[in-house]
């Protein structure tokens, strides 16, 4: 008996290049897109790993989690590190950018995550660009969280690398994820004597042996199904039109907000100010007293379905995520979402007004 996820036909390089064509559409790119046969860190690694050396000097951006991880990265090659981290409640301003060039005219690196998933803050990607393209240096962007949910424009913004997963708002898989690449970052690479060559982490492979040649031969095997999961999700964007998931993102986030807000109990939204309000998922500061980890175990209790997870390490005690992306980006799932924890509040002894949050979030734009 056939089965239909074991006993497909293989994937051709056609169909391979198709999807990749898809994706750089998406992103309204012209550049070359490669897409990578793992998760997202494995191109955020391999941009790195492949552009910076000893001779580089990188700003490193710090607005969540994965800023320190790429610092870590780009020390490990021997980079030279200018970290500015600030605070998670808030987004870096293009102004901040334009400070550390003044002060460190050196840098020809900026590393930035576009939008934090982990933090709920999201930053002015278009802005920042500009600077860093006055002073020419190399724009690497971590759009995982942001791709889907809101405009995310290399070309536009002049980002030589674009790291994207599908498995935040465009609702896709894990297992496979993409980069584009400028030609001077290719050039970058090519220069690069530590760059992966003959590696996993190799994007100087996937150039030299599959877009120079035509993208007639593929490297490996691909991760076949994961493949196949990534065109579907591509092509339900499409169908349902980028504009018309991104603005379910933005009213998801929007009326988890305002109806956080309204719910009371001292639940607060985590980012201060909304402009810097990541669409993909909207982060809850907890009143003091209650630690955030226990109040989404009995939210949890009641719907193990919902969208809400505290947040990750030391943010534990004082952050819940709703994490309203892909498949969640619903009015359902925030609703829940505000029922589950205003009734955990009330558990707690708080005061919350679960109708008035209820009637927020329905007031949002639920095209
Ligand atoms: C989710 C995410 C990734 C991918 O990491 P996972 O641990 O696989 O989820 C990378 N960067 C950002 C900013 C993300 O939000």
């Amino acid at each position: 008996m056939t089965h239909p996820f074991l006993d497909l036909a293989p994937l051709s390089a056609a169909r391979f290049a198709a999807i990749e064509d898809r994706v750089a559409r998406l992103l309204g790119t012209r550049q070359d897109v490669v897409i990578m046969q793992g998760e997202a860190l494995l191109p955020l690694e391999g941009a790195i790993r492949g552009t910076a050396g000893p001779g580089t000097t990188a700003l490193n951006v710090i607005t969540g989690p994965y800023g320190q991880t790429f610092g870590d990265w780009l020390r490990d090659c021997g980079a030279t590190v200018i970290d500015l981290a600030v605070p998670f409640h808030t987004a870096v301003t293009a102004e901040q950018i334009r400070a550390a060039f003044a002060e460190h005219p050196e840098i020809d690196f900026v590393s930035l995550v576009h939008a934090e998933a982990a933090t709920g803050n999201t930053n002015p990607v278009a802005e920042i660009g500009e600077v860093v393209r006055e002073h020419g240096a190399l724009f690497y962007l971590d759009a995982v969280a942001s791709i889907g949910a809101e405009p995310v424009l290399p070309d536009a913004w002049g980002v030589d690398l674009c790291v994207i997963g599908a498995q935040k708002a465009m609702g896709g898989p894990a297992g496979v994820s993409a980069v584009s690449v400028s030609v001077r970052a290719w050039d970058r690479m090519a220069a690069n004597p530590g760059a992966p060559r003959r590696s996993y982490l190799s994007l100087l492979d996937w150039k030299e042996r599959w877009v120079d040649g035509g993208r007639k031969a593929l490297l490996h095997a691909p991760a076949q199904l994961e493949m196949l999961a990534l065109e579907a999700c591509v092509e339900r964007i499409e169908g349902d039109g980028l504009e018309t998931v991104m603005n379910r993102h933005r009213t998801a986030a929007r009326s988890t907000r305002a109806g956080a807000v309204a719910l009371g109990g001292g639940l607060e939204p985590y980012v201060s100010d909304e402009r810097d309000a990541a669409p993909v998922a909207t982060t809850l500061r907890v009143p003091a007293g209650v630690v955030a980890s226990e109040l989404v175990s009995r939210a949890l209790a009641s719907d193990p379905a919902l969208p809400l997870a505290a947040g990750g390490g030391a943010l534990a005690k004082e952050m819940v995520r709703v994490n309203h992306y892909g498949a969640d980006a619903t009015a359902g799932a925030v609703r829940g979402s505000l029922a589950a924890l205003g009734a955990a509040l009330a558990e707690k002894g708080l005061a919350v007004n679960v109708e008035a949050a209820l009637r927020a979030a329905d007031e949002g734009d639920w095209r």
